[in-house]
Parts: structure tokens; sequence; C-alpha cells
């Protein structure tokens, strides 16, 4: 038997108390966490939880601490268990994966998984790409995983599927539960991945314009939905006659990251279309924030949700509902 079963066991309880704190305050001094009021104040401290600082609300007079409203209050865990969980899915760690390494049931760590994807999200709601952009597709199999509202034995309203889903020839679209992913690489580092419908040229020419800033130079394969994209200048290089690469014209960048993000959804062993979303947004989030290693991008993703605002907003899945771009033509004729 080993002596500890979890890494946890080595995080010491007032080192992560202390440091929740100094996270939550660090960039801006946030309102309190009951009325928009910026007027806050120390408020002596609290004689059951030593060591926390307790704060006044001047605008609704009312007493709050570090942990009042954000993602992780009324939390049976304690905060070592959240920072691992944080900490292994930037290292794209499945639910069921993070379930056994922190010690919590996996239905807690499924929500957990959701609820910090869903902030790390908040970061990537506004990106938008310049200079020269790379563009490809790529169709994924995503079918009806875990559909059954309440979970357990219930009638899914649809033949179960394997998890392996037997793939239908040609291209794939929505219907035939093989989505595309649109990928847009910024030849400066960042990049935009959108899971949408199919790929046609009305959905190419939305999708490029939420991901990309007019005008910008745009290099894709000669894929005829991204020839009829207007409001950008475009160069294409011709696969099917073995041209890669012409001088600096090439999707060699989008590539690269297809072959990133297909084992990173490996893990999952197959995703649902209504998740896939939420997934391909979260590696955008990861990807975007590779120079940091994983305890950085974990402290990102604390921090917004230790933003009581932010976690309200977490906590109904906002953010994920935000990204999900298979509606894409209906938003745009609204
Ligand atoms: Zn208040």
């Amino acid at each position: 038997m080993p002596i500890l079963s979890s890494l946890h066991h080595l995080f010491n309880a007032d080192t992560c108390n202390t440091y929740l704190p100094t996270l939550r305050w660090k960039e801006h001094p946030l309102p309190c966490p009951r009325c928009p009021s910026h007027t806050v104040g120390p408020w002596g401290a609290y004689h059951y939880r030593p060591g926390w600082q307790r704060y006044w609300g001047h605008g609704c007079r009312r007493p709050f601490h570090d942990l009042t409203h954000p993602l992780l209050a009324q939390s049976k865990r304690a905060v070592g268990h959240w920072l691992l969980a944080t900490f292994l899915l930037c290292l794209a760690c499945s639910s069921r994966r993070i379930a056994r390494e922190v010690g919590v049931p996996i239905s807690t760590s499924y929500r957990w998984c959701w609820w910090l994807r869903n902030a790390a999200l908040c970061y990537e709601l506004e990106r938008q790409l310049a200079g020269p952009v790379e563009a490809d597709e790529l169709y994924h199999t995503a079918g009806q995983k875990g559909q059954a509202q309440q979970g357990g034995k219930k009638a899914l309203g649809h033949r179960p599927r394997g998890r392996r889903k037997k793939r239908e020839p040609g291209r794939g679209h929505y219907e035939q539960d093989r989505p595309a992913i649109i990928a847009w690489v910024s030849r400066q580092g960042a990049v935009v991945i959108h899971a949408t419908r199919d790929c046609t040229v009305q959905t190419v020419q939305k999708a490029a314009e939420i991901a990309v800033r007019a005008g910008s130079r745009l290099s894709t394969d000669s894929a005829s939905s991204y020839r009829a994209v207007k409001g950008y200048v475009h160069e294409d290089v011709n696969h099917t006659r073995k041209e890669y690469a012409r001088g600096d014209v090439h999707e060699n960048r989008a590539e690269c990251l297809f072959s990133l993000l297909k084992p990173y959804l490996r893990v999952f062993r197959g995703v649902s279309k209504t998740n896939l979303p939420g997934y391909v947004g979260f590696f955008q989030f990861l990807r975007n924030v590779r120079q940091h290693n994983a305890f950085e991008q974990a402290e990102l993703i604390l921090q917004v949700a230790l933003d009581p605002v932010i976690a309200s907003r977490v906590k109904k899945g906002e953010f994920v509902t935000c990204f999900d771009h298979f509606d894409l033509l209906q938003t745009a004729r609204n």
C-alpha cells in the first residue's frame, strides 16, 4: 500500500486557503458579491475560519468573505481538491480520470469539469484573429453520447450508440453525427476553433466574419467553400495537385492544430455533439495560453471562477452556449 493515496494529501490546507484570497484580489478589487457596489472594506476575522479575512459591503451593509458566491462556494470539498482538479483539467484529463485522482464521485468531477471549462471560455468569447490566417476543416464523429436527461436507465429516444461510431462515406454533417470543425490559425500565434453544422459557403463566411478581422490574408486549401469567402485576401494551395506550400502560402499550422486536437478529443472516448463546442472551446483556450504551464493555466481559470458575477453565469453554462456555433446561420439571420 502507498503511504499517500492522493496528491492533494500533500497540500497544506492553510496555504490553499490563503492562496485563494490573494488570487481573488490580485488584479482588481472585485465588487461586493451581493450588489454591484465597489465600496468594501476589511471587517475583522472569523473565529471558526482561522486565517480568513472578513469584509463589509457598504452598499448592502452585509459582511462577506473570500468564498461568498464564487464557483467554489458551498462546496463540501476542500480547496485543495479544486486546485488539483483544475490542474488535471488543464493537462487534458477526462472527468473519470480526475474523479479517480482527486477522490470524488464521477458525477461531481463531471460537474466541476463543465463549470471550469465554462469559466475558461470567458477568456475566449471576444477573440478575433488578425494578420495572415490559415484555415482548414475537419469532420469529427460526434453522436448522442449520454443524452438521457437525468442519467440512469431512461429511454433515450434513439438507439444507444457504440462509442466508436461507424463513419458514413462522404463529407460530414451535423445530422449525420459528423459535424465540421473549422480551425482558424493566425501566424501570430492565436487560434479560433469553431464546431459548425457543415462546411458550406454560407457557414464558412459567417464563421470567418466571427473569427477573422475583415481584410486579413487567408491561406486555405482549394475547397470551394473557402474560395467563395468575401472580404478577405484569399490564397490557396491545391492538395489534389500535391501542392502543399507555395512560398508562404500554406495551411500547415491549421493541419498541425488538428493533429493536436484529434488526440485531445480521443481521451474522452467519443464526444456528444451537444458537448463538442465546449470541448473544442476549451482546447482553443489551452492553445491560446500554451506559453504558460498547466498550473498557470489553472490559475487563470480559478481567477475568473472566483468572480461572483462570472461564477453565476458559469453555473448556468452560459459561456458554452455563447460558444455553440451549430446554429451559426440561424443566429445570423435573426
Ligand atoms: Zn453589497
